[in-house]
């Protein structure tokens, strides 16, 4: 236990997996003594678990973080504290992105960890505390860490998470858990950062999942959505479908669902599970990304869009008053009016319950991103809000 409680501020960017591991980190945090606070001008540790699938997740968080440093500098504090005092840590995919290149950029931050090192974050605040008790030396504004890294930490090596961490039973919704079933993704869509981020496919074994959702039962959790970059993918002594079936069965339950899945690894044996698990919602998140074959290969998606087309027909007539929801990239590299035409058509064919439709964003590392950003800003906007439009009326009918 801490002598005085120091205070945390968590701020998350990005998707249900970022909001998991927020929860999982406020866990490991809690169970050392600190608390919690929404304000990050009183906090003692402020924290940004952060994006990086596309440049304008990274750019909000930059700017953010300029805007902590900006306070500091002015030495705004509403109870009076030291502000130069606040540790300030970069969380997830950002920090496996840049590394300690972060430092350089912002000299204000103090730690920098990968999603794969989260665990680690109690014991980096514990030695900054230290240290900073210890009068250690706090890097000037603009001096490079690498010559002046007494206060500056950074973890991004990566590996598998122990398995302690899911379980401190610190979920942020008394009724609602995220479950995460699968870490990272192998499958290397060539626009993805995430397997560069969070690393290659790991499942977490079936029995600790259960015990896990047990547990969060009978702490009152009644609903739960499985988290995975593709969760039908899933396979550990049990494969997707069985494991459906076993947390249809825990006591306590009353609804599950899960995000995302990947149309390759669908099949109409999940529709049919769906259809008889009456625990699970009937909802699927569907990715398409694009409605033309020649783009969907570039893309590495490996289906084609008669495929997919086919497993909505057997999404639909498999199971009763199904809700479908997916994803587009618009504006990949190459990208013809015709590709885009072909998307088009397809999201009027389908008619999706929703639809999130992104810009093309070139990502470091990627493959697609040796092929340049050739479709031109403006016209990027014009597809995406076409798409948009059609969706919203598409949407408002289905109402
Ligand atoms: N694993 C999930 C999947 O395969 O759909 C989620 C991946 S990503 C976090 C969520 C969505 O962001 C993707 O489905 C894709 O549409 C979009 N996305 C990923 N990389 C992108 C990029 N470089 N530019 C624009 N959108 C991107
Ligand atoms: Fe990225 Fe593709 Fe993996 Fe989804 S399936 S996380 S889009 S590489």
């Amino acid at each position: 236990m801490k002598e005085d409680k120091k205070k945390v501020f968590i701020k998350n960017f990005g998707c249900q997996m970022n909001v998991r591991d927020s929860e999982v980190i406020c866990g490991l945090l809690k169970n050392e003594g600190y608390e919690f606070t929404e304000e990050a001008n009183t906090a003692d540790i402020v924290l940004f678990n952060t994006c990086s699938v596309r440049q304008h997740a990274e750019d909000k968080v930059w700017s953010e973080i300029g805007r902590i440093a900006k306070s500091r500098k002015r030495g705004e504090s509403p109870s009076g504290r030291v502000p130069d005092k606040k540790i300030i840590g970069v969380i997830g995919c950002m920090a496996q992105n840049y590394k300690e290149s972060i430092f350089e950029r912002a000299a204000n931050v103090d730690f920098v960890v990968g999603p794969s090192d989260i665990q680690k974050i109690p014991a980096i605040i514990n030695t900054l505390l230290e240290t900073e008790k210890k009068g250690g030396e706090s890097p000037k504004q603009g001096e490079s860490p690498r010559f002046s890294n007494e206060r500056k930490i950074w973890e991004t090596d990566g590996g598998i998470r122990p398995e302690e961490i899911y379980h401190t039973g610190f979920y942020e919704d008394k009724e609602h858990a995220y479950v995460v079933i699968s870490e990272g993704c192998s499958n290397f869509c060539s626009y993805c950062v995430v397997p560069y981020v969070r690393g290659e496919l790991h499942n977490r074994n079936y029995k600790d999942i259960l015990k896990e959702i047990e547990e969060a039962a009978d702490a009152g959790i009644t609903k739960i959505t499985l988290l995975g970059q593709n969760v039908n993918a899933y396979s550990s002594q049990v494969n997707f479908i069985e494991l459906l079936k076993l947390i249809n069965d825990i006591k306590g339950l009353k609804e599950f669902s899960f995000i995302t899945s990947h149309p390759k690894d669908t099949s109409s044996d999940l529709f049919k599970a769906m259809a008889d698990s009456e625990k699970l919602k009937k909802y699927l998140h569907l990715p398409v990304q694009s409605g033309s074959d020649r783009i969907l290969k570039l893309m590495n998606r490996g289906y084609t869009r008669n495929f997919y087309l086919d497993l909505v027909k057997n999404y639909r007539t498999i199971v009763k008053s199904a809700v479908l929801t997916t994803d587009i990239i618009v504006g990949f590299p190459s990208e013809k009016e015709e590709d885009f035409q072909d998307s088009y058509d397809l999201v009027k064919e389908i008619q999706f319950n929703a639809a999130f439709i992104f810009k093309y964003s070139p990502r470091p590392n990627t493959q697609a991103a040796n092929s340049g950003d050739d479709v031109a800003r403006e016209e990027k906007e014009r597809r995406h809000g076409l798409i948009l439009e059609l969706q919203k009326k598409i949407s408002k009918n289905k109402k």
